[in-house]
């Protein structure tokens, strides 16, 4: 073969990956939502170019919300997406309920997806492109002004910049696994407060430092704490922290609530392992986003820049949170039985401590100090050793799994 026509097959093979190919639509890879007072902004990200967009919004009519509609047209629902969210006939419902957005439902109606978007009040709907292969939508109650703490469209950008160039490089676990425990909250941020004046951060400590001598001990793991006493430490410097220290796993031990005291149970989240570090520069305001998405009796840091909603799912977090979840809630019902014990499950959110990690990460809810039996129970030793024990167990299955594939 002629010497010169290496370079011009490689050049024809860029131009054909590079051109776009007729007919094939565009998927709908993620829909990410920050949520501000009477503001929203949905960042929708696809794999190809977002062709033409309609929206149109409707008011609420007796029981039904109101909905603000946009269509993607030639376009398609990424199948990672069908299989993250809850089925509905002909569609994706992503519940959200809160600051006034009901639920999303993304819709697959001929070569078009609907995104539909169910509020408390009618919103005004704006579109705008950004980056070609993102679509920004803002849902403001008329009258009221958009939320400044919400990210913009610059830093939305920048973000993105970072997510989808830079893939998730995770190796093997190291034989000496290097774990990362974060224990929620500190120093000025007690956390969730409980009726009998339960400190999440106090609690969390308490179990972190169990766990951090559990994967020692039995796994012989390198442990690092994000915090070891009641310090306040800033969100972006957890992951930071899991980040510059190449750990194999981040483990974040928080403890739920809610503004109902009878809710309870124990809840394990995962978040996508490929999220983005070089989204450093827009962590400062997905903060304030934090802080104005929580509000009242919500657990301001446990809340990403708004609620949720995540791309497909990422495997390796997913299993580590199964692995742990599992683990924790045999181990719980054998002690204490079924009757005792609330299996909320394994879930996904955009949870913002869970955001930049480079590596399999869970966020671990361990019981809701807002509930009166939940409370006590959490500041018992036994429970906390209970727990401890199980999330040990959890995470070395999980490094077995890990370490065969
Ligand atoms: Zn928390």
């Amino acid at each position: 073969m002629p010497f010169t026509l290496r370079p011009l097959l490689i050049l024809v093979s860029c131009l054909l990956l590079l051109w776009p190919v007729p007919g094939r639509a565009a998927a709908l890879e993620r829909v990410l939502l920050f949520l501000g007072q009477e503001h929203a902004r949905v960042l929708v990200l696809l794999d190809g170019e977002v062709g033409e967009v309609q929206s149109r919004s409707m008011p609420a009519v007796g029981a039904a919300a109101a909905r603000s509609v946009f269509t993607l047209e030639g376009a398609s629902i990424d199948p990672k997406l069908v299989e993250a969210y809850r089925a509905i006939p002909g569609g994706v419902e992503i519940p959200v309920d809160n600051l006034g957005v009901r639920r999303l439902v993304l819709s697959q109606i001929g070569g078009d997806v609907q995104v539909a978007v169910d509020t408390m009040r009618a919103r005004g709907v704006s579109t705008s492109l950004i980056g070609g292969r993102a679509l920004l939508v803002d849902l403001l109650v008329p009258g009221a002004a958009p939320d400044q703490s919400l990210p913009d469209a610059a830093a939305l950008q920048s973000w993105m910049r970072g997510v989808l160039n830079v893939t998730a490089d995770v190796g093997p676990p190291r034989d000496r696994p290097r774990i990362v425990v974060d224990a929620g909250h500190g120093g000025h941020d007690p956390g969730a407060v409980g009726h009998a004046g339960t400190h999440e951060s106090d609690i969390v400590l308490a179990l972190a430092r169990k766990v951090g001598a559990g994967l020692e001990r039995e796994l012989g793991a390198e442990v690092i704490y994000t915090r070891d006493d009641d310090t306040f430490i800033p969100l972006s410097g957890r992951a930071a922290l899991a980040n510059a220290r190449d750990a194999d796993i981040f483990l974040s031990i928080h403890a739920n609530a809610s503004v109902s005291p009878d809710v309870w149970g124990i809840t394990t989240f995962y978040l996508d392992v490929a999220s983005d570090a070089a989204a450093a520069a827009v962590a400062a305001r997905e903060n304030r986003a934090v802080v104005t998405a929580a509000g009242g009796a919500q657990d301001a840091a446990d809340l990403v820049m708004g609620e949720l909603v995540v791309s497909g799912t990422s495997a390796l977090s997913r299993r580590l949170a199964l692995e742990v979840h599992q683990s924790v809630i045999g181990q719980v019902t054998s002690t204490y039985g079924a009757s005792r014990v609330h299996d909320i499950g394994v879930q996904t959110a955009m949870f913002y401590v869970l955001v930049s990690p480079r590596m399999p990460s869970i966020l671990f809810e361990a019981s809701f100090v807002t509930h009166p039996e939940d409370e006590l129970r959490l500041r018992t030793p036994t429970f906390q050793n209970i727990l401890a024990d199980a999330i040990v167990r959890g995470v070395g299955s999980y490094l077995e799994v890990a370490r065969d594939e």
